[in-house]
């Protein structure tokens, strides 16, 4: 098979796959969102994505993002969204070129954000991060800090807020997995009472690979999948988790 029917072979699966778990809980596909994952995936591979209709890309690092959107610069209406951590000073780069930023998880970077995007004269859409495994090695905000930060987020004109992102533990158990999926819907559900006018609460981004239809299960609007669409990468996963040892569930 050529790379590019390859590639359209395990878009297709995964579709499959998506309506599936849709149709075991009883929602339509068209709400759920995917969203391929390229940390590491070469340039040629990501134009075959294009070709096969794809316009938004995740990508975990934003120098790795930043020199991909300008290889890829002719492709205008790629939107790049950015779902790693993101350093207060590589922000004044991520706000010349993402679309979306699904890690905000201190007001420190959203007032550093916010003032780049100013300059920029950008607005983009952003996802709370939130740690509901409650693994120290997680990025992301305590559940029980999110109402209060959210609450701040009207301050920052340019950060169109939409909804929350998770991280689920990484592990085979699904006893574990499946609970960090339905803290984050809880808390969506109580944000929606509780979030100031201006801040949108619809987006639910959880799932990757190796459980994203457990997260359709329970209510994901958005699954980024890496290696079930791309193949296995060359990196460790702890490049992009610090502290994390092992134990992922398998794609
Ligand atoms: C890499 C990555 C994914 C996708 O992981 P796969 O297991 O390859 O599907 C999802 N979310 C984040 C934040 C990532 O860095």
């Amino acid at each position: 098979m050529s790379q590019i029917d390859s590639l359209r072979a395990n878009f297709e699966a995964i579709r499959a796959r998506i309506a599936a778990a849709c149709q075991r809980a009883g929602r339509d596909p068209s709400e759920v969102r995917l969203l391929p994952v390229s940390k590491t995936v070469d340039e040629a591979r990501l134009r075959a994505a294009y070709a096969l209709g794809i316009r938004e890309l995740g990508e975990n690092k934003v120098q790795e993002a930043q020199s991909k959107s300008e290889a890829m610069a002719d492709l205008d209406d790629l939107r790049w969204v950015l779902i790693g951590h993101l350093q207060g000073n590589k922000a004044k780069h991520a706000a010349r070129f993402i679309s979306e930023f699904q890690a905000l998880h201190t007001t420190r970077l959203a007032e550093t954000l916010d003032r780049r995007l100013q300059m920029e004269g950008r607005g983009i859409d952003v996802l709370v991060q939130v740690n509901t495994s409650g693994e120290e090695s997680k990025f992301g905000l305590p559940p029980d800090e999110v109402v209060d930060f959210v609450r701040t987020l009207p301050a920052y004109p340019s950060l169109r807020v939409r909804g929350l992102m998770t991280l689920a533990m990484f592990s085979k158990d699904e006893s574990l997995v499946r609970p960090c999926f339905v803290r984050l819907r809880e808390l969506r559900d109580r944000l929606r009472q509780e979030a100031p006018d201006g801040i949108g609460m619809d987006e639910l981004s959880m799932g990757m690979s190796g459980d994203f239809e457990m997260a359709i299960e329970e209510g994901a609007t958005t699954v980024r999948v890496g290696t079930a669409i791309f193949g296995a990468r060359p990196t460790a996963d702890s490049d992009y988790w610090p502290g994390f040892a092992g134990g992922k569930s398998g794609a």
